[in-house]
């Protein structure tokens, strides 16, 4: 994500390296630089002038310090002003209604249907909420069943009506069945066209003024860059919707959309996508977004993403058995698991700061999750719990089940060895060789 302008910025700092003070020529050039990085990013023209007009205010205004080198403080001010750009701090959901309503809009492909299934997901785990799922895209019989397979996918019922044009009517009778059924929030999925069409936003408009939603969110694929910007205001003018919510941030975008929305749209983003998976949500933190872009890594969401999908009495328990030297492969499975869940492994690496840009032509596959995944499937729970018993044609057995070479297990069996070795060595019992050691 953003790679490539993280680059062009790093590389536009280093013109203010040696420099031992900031003034109005080696500000010019470096902003000169900063400018051609973020029209490349597909940044919005005005957005980027602006944008690099009000950093040189900054930066010449702070002549006076010394302490900081000028190609620090030009770090920081580019940071506190693209912070500033996607919003300054992250934007709340309006929950208040009872149900709360919340109206999805976007056009066909943005990711809408998927995003109401992450939504209603993060609602009903994090804020204890209980949503239903309303399917109002009537025109393709295939995105009921999508929005079925969702809800399905994440537990939350879905309200549709097979056959029902009328989007009004279904919304009305859905916000019915909720009340009755206990339903705190209703996510109305709506149709979207291909391109923008006035029959729709007539009737998005019209579906909106009746519902009177909490809240009205825009959902654009951020891969379409400056397209999501006019996209994105010509459903502002019509809906003057509440928050942005923008997918793909996983793919290859250059990160046009998410520093122009803002300004152009004056609404703020407050989620992203990042993934085809439900869980591939993300409340949007300007300022994280910021330090990413920079290179600066993104430590905050990590360690966030790591404590929602890591349970805390589980954690305790594994270290428990690590202590008694019992971690096994059911255990490692486990773990993997858990790992997965938190998103693809290039993505979680690249939020380690100065990792993001060293990373960028590493191929990490994950894949080889799969492999190890499959390996440990393809024990016995005997095997799992007490691998000293695996022996060569054991592992024969176990290349064949899991689709992988007699190689590759005697590979992960190396490394599980020396994992609970590297456990032993930093727990329990060999606390006291270690203090031994360092005694000597
Ligand atoms: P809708 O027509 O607006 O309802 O869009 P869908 O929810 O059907 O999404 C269109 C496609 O984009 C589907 O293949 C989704 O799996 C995919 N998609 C949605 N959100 C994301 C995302 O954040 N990242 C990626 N990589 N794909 C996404």
């Amino acid at each position: 994500m953003f790679e490539n302008l993280s680059d062009r910025l790093e590389r536009s700092f280093k013109i203010l390296k040696g420099e031992g003070k900031i003034t109005e020529i080696n500000v010019a050039e470096t902003l000169k630089d900063v400018r051609r990085a973020l029209l490349d990013a597909d940044v919005n023209y005005k957005v980027a002038k602006t944008f690099t007009d009000t950093v040189k205010q900054k930066a010449l205004g702070m002549n006076v310090l010394t302490v900081v080198k000028p190609g620090q403080l030009m770090v920081k001010i580019v940071h506190d002003e693209l912070a500033e750009l996607m919003g300054g701090k992250a934007s709340d959901l309006h929950l208040d209604g009872k149900p709360a309503i919340i109206l999805m809009s976007g056009l066909q492909g943005s990711g809408k249907t998927t995003f109401s299934g992450k939504l209603a997901n993060m609602l009903k785990a994090k804020n204890r909420k209980n949503p239903l799922l309303v399917a109002c895209d009537v025109y393709r019989p295939a995105a009921i069943e999508q929005l079925g397979v969702v809800g399905q996918t994440v537990g939350v019922p879905v309200y549709s009506e097979p056959g029902n044009k009328d989007v009004v009517a279904i919304a009305n009778n859905a916000i019915r069945e909720a009340r009755a059924k206990g339903n705190d929030v209703v996510i109305i999925d709506t149709a979207g066209r291909l391109a923008i069409d006035e029959q729709m936003m007539d009737e998005i408009a019209a579906l909106k003024q009746a519902v009177n939603p909490d809240e009205t969110l825009f959902v654009v694929d951020a891969m379409t860059g400056q397209d999501a910007v006019n996209t994105a205001k010509e459903f502002n003018d019509r809906l003057d919707f509440d928050g942005v919510v923008l997918t793909k941030l996983d793919g290859d975008t250059r990160g046009g959309a998410a520093l122009s929305i803002r300004t152009v749209v004056t609404k703020p983003i407050k989620f992203v996508g990042t993934g085809e998976k439900m869980e591939a949500i993300d409340v949007f933190h300007p300022d994280r977004m910021a330090d990413r872009i920079l290179g600066m890594g993104d430590i905050v969401s990590l360690v966030e993403r790591a404590q929602e999908q890591f349970d805390e009495k589980q954690a305790k328990e594994l270290e428990k058995k690590i202590r008694k030297n019992q971690f096994d492969f059911s255990d490692f499975l486990n773990q993997i698991q858990q790992i997965k869940k938190m998103g693809n492994l290039k993505d979680l690496a690249a939020m380690i700061p100065g990792l993001g840009s060293k990373i960028k032509d590493i191929d990490i596959d994950d894949s080889v999750l799969k492999s190890i995944e499959a390996i440990i499937n393809s024990m016995t729970p005997k095997e799992r719990s007490n691998p000293k018993i695996i022996n060569q044609s054991r592992r024969m057995r176990i290349a064949k089940g899991s689709g992988t070479t007699l190689q590759d297990v005697n590979r992960l069996m190396k490394q599980f060895d020396q994992m609970r070795t590297m456990m032993k060595l930093v727990t329990g019992t060999s606390n006291s060789k270690m203090m031994q050691m360092a005694n000597a």
